[in-house]
C-alpha cells in the first residue's frame, strides 16, 4: 500500500510502498478514506511529542473495514468506522466505567505508538474502531466525518466536564485553533454565550463566523479585565483554556465569576498561580479534561448526523500533499481542521 512515512522527528514525509497490514487475532484492518490533520500530529512530526520511528501518523480517520482477525465480534467487512485515539486496555476499572482516557494500562495513541491513518490501510485492535451511525454521509464527506473523533468530540466532552448550561457565559482561550473553534460552535449549540479569546484578527474573525458572541484580542489587552468588562463585572461562568500557558491560565481563573469553572487541556504542562481564597470565596472549580470516551464520540457523531453541528475543515487535499499541508499547520495558517483524502469509497 501507499503510505506517508516519517523516518524520524522533524523530517519530511516520504511517500512509500509498504506491505499491506494483515489482521491478527483480535485486530481489524480498514481502508482509509480520509484522515484529519491537526496540531497534535504536527507536534509528533516536529518532534515536540515523542514517538517511535519510522511512523505513519494520523488518527482522525474515516474508513471502511476490509478484514477482521480471529475472534473479532461486532465488526465486519464493509462497516464504516472511525477510530478512538487511545490504545486503552478495555478491561481495567476505568475502561469498564466508560472513562477510558484514564485507563490503568495505557497502550499509547493511534498514529503515535502504532501506525495511523496517513496510509491506504490501517490495522488496529478491533475495539479501537468505532462504527459510524447511519445517517452520516461519510462517502460524500470523509474529511469532515473523520475529524469528529477528536476535533468535535473533545469540545463536546468539555461542555459536560464543565457542566455548561444554557444561558451561561463561556470564554474560550485559543478559540481560533482547530479544536477551539469547534468549542465555540459546540458552546453555541449548548445555548451558551461565547466569548472567544485569541491573538490574531484572522482567527478572531473566524470565531465570529463560527458563532462567537464577542471576541477579545489577548495581544492588545488584559483578557481577564476584558472578560470582566464584557460580563458587567460578574465574571464568566466557564473558562476553557486550549492554550494553557501560564498567562492564559492565570487570566482564565481571574475572569471566573462565582461558581465559575476553569478547564485546562492542551498546552505543555505549565504551572500557574491562583488565589485559594478567591477559589474558596467564589466556590470555583479547577478542572482537567483529557480526550474523550467512546460514548462521547458516539454522542458527537449523532449530533452531526442530526445536522446540528458541522465540522469546519478548511483545507482538504490528497495524501501526496501531506508535507505542504503540515507546513501550513506549523505556521498556524489553518482555520479549523485540515484533512488528507486517502482513498475513495
Ligand atoms: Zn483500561
Amino acid at each position: 500500500m501507499k503510505a506517508m512515512v516519517l523516518k524520524g522527528p522533524n523530517t519530511p514525509f516520504e511517500l512509500m510502498d509498504v506491505p499491506d497490514p494483515v489482521a491478527g487475532p483480535g485486530e481489524a484492518v480498514a481502508r482509509v478514506l480520509a484522515c484529519g490533520a491537526g496540531l497534535t500530529i504536527q507536534h509528533i512530526k516536529a518532534g515536540r511529542i515523542t514517538a517511535p520511528f519510522p511512523r505513519i501518523i494520523g488518527h482522525e480517520i474515516t474508513g471502511e473495514i476490509v478484514e477482521t482477525g480471529a475472534g473479532v465480534r461486532g465488526l465486519a467487512a464493509g462497516d464504516a468506522v472511525t477510530a478512538y485515539y487511545y490504545l486503552n486496555c478495555g478491561h481495567c476499572r476505568w475502561c469498564l466505567s466508560s472513562l477510558e482516557p484514564l485507563c490503568d494500562n495505557p497502550g499509547g495513541n493511534v498514529g503515535r505508538h502504532c501506525d495511523g491513518g496517513y496510509a491506504q490501510f490501517i490495522k488496529l485492535p478491533a475495539h479501537v474502531f468505532i462504527k459510524l451511525p447511519a445517517g452520516l454521509d461519510y462517502k460524500a464527506h470523509p474529511a469532515q466525518i473523520g475529524v469528529i473523533t477528536d476535533a468535535l468530540a473533545t469540545p463536546y466532552k468539555v461542555l459536560k466536564r464543565a457542566r455548561v448550561r444554557a444561558g451561561e457565559t463561556v470564554a474560550v482561550f485559543g478559540a481560533g485553533g482547530g479544536v477551539g473553534i469547534h468549542q465555540v460552535m459546540l458552546a453555541k449549540w449548548a445555548k451558551a454565550k461565547v466569548i472567544a479569546v485569541d491573538v490574531t484578527r484572522a482567527k478572531l474573525d473566524a470565531c465570529l463566523k463560527a458563532g462567537a458572541d464577542a471576541v477579545i484580542d489577548a495581544s492588545a489587552c488584559d483578557p481577564a479585565a476584558a472578560l470582566r468588562d464584557l460580563t458587567r463585572g460578574q465574571g464568566v461562568d466557564v473558562a476553557i483554556d486550549y492554550v494553557s500557558a501560564t498567562t492564559t491560565l492565570e487570566a482564565g481563573i481571574k475572569a471566573l465569576g462565582r461558581r465559575g469553572r476553569l478547564v485546562t487541556l492542551g498546552g505543555a504542562g505549565r504551572t500557574f498561580q491562583a488565589s485559594s481564597l478567591d477559589i474558596m470565596l467564589g466556590e470555583q472549580d479547577l478542572l482537567g479534561s483529557r480526550y474523550v470516551t467512546r460514548t462521547e464520540i458516539l454522542e458527537t457523531l449523532d449530533i452531526v448526523a442530526r445536522g446540528e453541528v458541522w465540522p469546519l475543515v478548511s483545507d482538504v487535499r490528497p495524501l501526496a500533499q501531506a508535507e505542504a499541508l503540515h507546513e501550513r499547520l506549523e505556521r498556524g495558517e489553518i482555520t479549523g481542521r485540515a484533512a488528507l483524502l486517502v482513498g475513495s469509497a
